[in-house]
């Protein structure tokens, strides 16, 4: 099947450039900006409003104000009401989104257009749970009566990666408009764009002024200023443990609970007695989709030694024929989202090669792809499970295949890093993929599959790969303080 391909000309209207802050378009207070770069062209998309201490603060403040004033007499199932219309605003518009997306990151617009199907199913989630979440009576005997109630914890932060820009604030910021907080939104600066045209569609589905704001900005000082903002009561991010760690340590200073997603080094076990083709399908997905930069990827294939070879020649054939180039024009796989990035694969790709590690497939620059931040579909094979291919995320197109003998030796090398992300087991046999599943030490265990789950499953990490679950009914909770209320007779 061909894609439609895309130019700027299918652009509607002007890209976001200011920041969203109590409903309205505002720039920085000193004038400060930055840009955005367009991935596929190192081009300057556009030139952003460059958010701080001060434009935090005002954001915060609006927040804070909405918090205890009009936003709190709307009911769960009106503020269900109001997700919901968001949903069908933002799906109404899925195409102008998308091409921001693309422009912003790189990944193809069918990817883009994935996405934003994706958001708008986490919307209608949290929308349909906003009046369904209830407190409990508990029994302390003829004399008492005493139940809980859930209050939204108030002004929540919501920080957010590159790799699925609106993606990741619908995450989060859906389930805690569904509990009733009001939200500061931090994109990350490489991909502002959706997140900012997000903002305004709040405010056109109903969402009183100041409820949702956006402030672009980079981490260290808008981010910062975000996370320790007195008036900030929560704290949601997903992105690196380096960064992650930063942000624990000073949501700690205000003792502020936060819910982290950080790294993964995925490991995919496959068995020799898995279904080949199922497990090179998923995992042709698991390393190359969105060109790698997934935290769930599947980052470590793990094949036991006698399926070894046929699994990766079913895969490299696979991975052979992938299209790469720009978004726009919708290959399969776009470049990576910024210069950091590329230069950052690149050195693992040439370590990997000095490694003793023997490349299967690809390792360089597609042909004819001289500009952008473009590599080809990679594979590893026979790595050292002491090396860094092994054992540091890549956040790239490479996939990376070792071998085991047995199932001791595969978990072994599977729990041995700090990461505890995802893991996953291909085998025909269940009670041994349960045995794994029961064993493996993540957050989430796929078991003949890959990227299983969707807004429904809770999802999160163990280990250095994060605290707290988003997504479900979890996720939800992770926006609610529970009250209780203690009556005696
Ligand atoms: P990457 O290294 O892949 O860009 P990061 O984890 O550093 O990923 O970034 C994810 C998000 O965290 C981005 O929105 C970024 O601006 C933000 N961020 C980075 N550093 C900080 C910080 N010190 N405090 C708060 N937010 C930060």
């Amino acid at each position: 099947m061909t894609m439609r391909t895309y130019s700027r000309a299918d652009l509607v209207g002007p890209l976001p450039g200011l920041h969203f802050i109590d409903g309205r378009w505002v720039g920085s207070g000193d004038g400060r900006t930055f840009e955005t770069i367009d991935p596929s062209t190192e081009a300057v998309l556009a030139s952003v409003a460059r958010g701080g201490v001060r434009e935090m603060d005002v954001a915060v403040n609006a927040a804070h104000r909405e918090q205890h004033g009009d936003w709190r007499n709307f009911s769960p199932a009106q503020r269900g009401q109001l997700i919901f219309k968001l949903a069908d605003l933002i799906e109404a518009e899925a195409e102008r989104f998308a091409l921001f997306e693309t422009l912003d990151v790189g990944k193809p617009v069918k990817e883009s257009l994935g996405d934003l199907r994706g958001v708008c199913a986490t919307l209608r989630y949290n929308a349909g749970a906003a009046d369904k979440m209830e407190g409990s009576t508990i029994p302390l005997g003829r004399d008492f009566v005493d139940f809980t109630m859930l209050e939204p914890v108030g002004v929540t932060a919501h920080i957010v990666p590159w790799n699925y820009p609106l993606g990741m604030v619908a995450r989060s910021v859906a389930p805690a408009l569904a509990a009733g907080c009001t939200v500061v939104i931090k994109p990350a600066e490489q991909s502002p764009l959706t997140a900012l045209a997000f903002a305004e569609l709040c405010q056109r589905a109903g969402f009183p002024d100041g409820v949702v704001n956006v402030v672009a900005g980079f981490g260290e000082d808008a981010g910062a200023a975000l996370v320790s903002h007195p008036l900030v009561r929560g704290i949601t991010f997903t992105g690196s443990v380096e960064t992650g760690r930063k942000i624990y340590s000073g949501a700690a200073q205000g003792l502020k609970p936060v819910v982290l997603e950080l790294g993964g080094k995925n490991p995919m076990i496959v068995m020799e007695d898995a279904d080949l083709e199922r497990a090179a399908f998923d995992a042709l997905d698991g390393a190359f989709g969105n060109s790698g930069q997934v935290c769930s990827s599947s980052s470590r294939l793990l094949l036991h030694r006698s399926i070894q070879e046929e699994f990766l020649a079913r895969l490299a054939e696979r991975a052979a024929k992938l299209t790469v180039g720009k978004g726009l024009d919708n290959c399969d796989l776009g470049p990576l989202v910024s210069s950091e990035q590329y230069a950052k694969v690149r050195s693992y790709i040439d370590a990997g090669g000095k490694s003793g590690a023997k490349l299967r497939l690809g390792g360089g620059r597609p042909r004819g792809l001289d500009v952008g931040y473009f590599v080809e579909p990679t594979i590893f094979e026979g790595v050292d499970p002491t090396s860094a291919l092994a054992r540091e995320e890549i956040f790239g197109p490479v996939a990376v295949a070792l071998s085991f003998g047995t199932d001791a030796e595969a978990l072994a090398i599977a729990n041995g890093l700090g990461f505890g992300l995802v893991a996953g087991v291909y085998s025909r046999d269940i009670s041994r993929a349960l045995t794994f599943a029961r064993d493996l030490e993540a957050g989430s265990v796929w078991i003949n599959g890959w990227f299983i789950g969707g807004v429904q499953a809770p999802t999160g990490g163990i280990k250095e790969s994060g605290v707290g679950r988003e997504r479900g009914l979890p996720g939800i909770r992770n926006y609610l303080n529970i009250k209780n209320i203690g009556i005696r007779l």
